[in-house]
């Protein structure tokens, strides 16, 4: 089969590997229709995930069942699924308490080694390891291009404004207006703000956040932080959305909130470690919650919301192309020439 494969730092190649087959009983056979390129494959292009020359990309699909292993229960042959970015048991104690992301038996796809050696969603095929447990079926009626952000882009959108802790009436501040950012600023909406700020350097990218009903702030024309200030009377925002993982992007994070005010952070850090304003966040009594996304609690109730009108992710889609054109749909990502790219195996 075809599959988008790492090479090597800054180097990515659409090659003919060995199709998959299922190994275990939980697992799931997917023939893929529809990848998506995502901001944390640009980490593994940029050398930052270990990564072994080979290793198939990508963790953002949806596809067709075409076999499943003995244990597998919720799905057939035939079914249209929507995978989560990651695998998780759905047994475990963690699991147990809804901490699907904390699972001890988790993987994540299209990330080599060091994250579970699983396959990737840029090719015609994956397999799905847990299937039970880390995938939806899509409702007659969505889309593929509706359907795929449920396992990534959209879930952390959610989850970064869920647990912004926004209330009817506040102001919020998202931090980036990639796709995740731009998820952000749509699913923030579902809690009533009174308005959303979006912040960002790249002119399309706030235009598309706009449309989704966000205010863009230009943060290469204006000061981002002291433009929130201005606009709330020198306040600040009732809670932020970093959507970036640069500790620029959390430094405007943490000064565009108001006293009391809650920091959502979901960009993956760019660093191990860094310096950390705990003087400010104890003095302006802040809250700052991190992580990478529950993505398993939130897939059902996005479906819905989508089903119903309420969520149009697909709205985000700039770019749609083939498979064999990867390598090009990563340049042109990489270089911010697009907002979201979909690949078409
Ligand atoms: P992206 O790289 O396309 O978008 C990042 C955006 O941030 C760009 O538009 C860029 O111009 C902007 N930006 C850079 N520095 C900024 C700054 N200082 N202030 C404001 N904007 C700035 O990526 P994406 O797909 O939108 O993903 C964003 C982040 O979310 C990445 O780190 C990605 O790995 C991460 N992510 C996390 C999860 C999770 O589970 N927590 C899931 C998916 C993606
Ligand atoms: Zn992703």
């Amino acid at each position: 089969m075809k599959a988008l494969t790492y090479q090597g730092e800054g180097d990515v190649k659409v090659i003919d590997v060995p199709k998959p087959a299922i190994g275990g009983p939980s697992d799931a056979l997917i023939k893929i229709t529809l990848g998506a390129v995502c901001g944390s494959d640009l980490h593994i292009l940029h050398g930052h995930t270990p990564m072994s020359p080979g290793a198939v990309l990508g963790h953002e699909f949806v596809g067709v069942v075409e076999d499943v292993g003995s244990e597998v229960k919720r799905f057939k042959p035939g079914d249209r699924v929507v995978s989560s970015f990651f695998t998780s048991c759905g047994h475990c104690a963690l699991c147990r308490k809804g901490w699907f992301n904390q699972c001890v038996n988790k993987a994540t796809f299209g990330h080599g080694e060091y994250f579970g050696n699983l396959g990737g969603g840029q090719a015609e095929y994956v397999v799905v390891p847990l299937a039970d447990h880390s995938m939806e079926a899509i409702p007659a009626g969505i889309t593929d291009e509706q359907a795929i952000f449920v396992g990534d882009i959209l879930s952390t959108g959610y989850f970064g404004a869920e647990r912004a802790e926004i209330r009817p009436g506040d102001t919020v501040a998202v931090v980036g207006a990639g796709p995740v950012g731009l998820m952000a600023t749509m699913c923030a909406q579902l809690f009533g703000p009174a308005r959303v700020f979006v912040i960002d350097m790249v002119d399309a990218r706030l235009e598309t956040a706009q449309d989704l009903g966000g205010i863009p702030i230009n943060a290469s024309h204006t000061h981002p932080a002291q433009a929130v200030m201005a606009f709330t009377g020198g306040i600040g925002a009732d809670s932020s959305i970093e959507c970036v993982g640069l500790m620029s992007a959390v430094d405007t994070a943490i000064n565009s909130v108001r006293g009391g005010g809650t920091i959502s952070m979901v960009g993956v850090p760019a660093a191990v470690q860094a310096d950390f304003p705990y003087l400010q966040m104890w003095l302006k009594s802040l809250t700052f919650r991190a992580g990478w996304c529950n993505v398993q609690a939130y897939m059902r109730p996005l479906l819905d919301l989508i089903a119903s009108g309420r969520l149009k992710p697909d709205a985000i889609i700039s770019h749609r192309m083939k498979l064999e054109q990867a390598e090009e749909a990563y340049k042109m990502f990489d270089a911010r020439q697009a907002v979201k790219i979909v690949l078409t195996p």
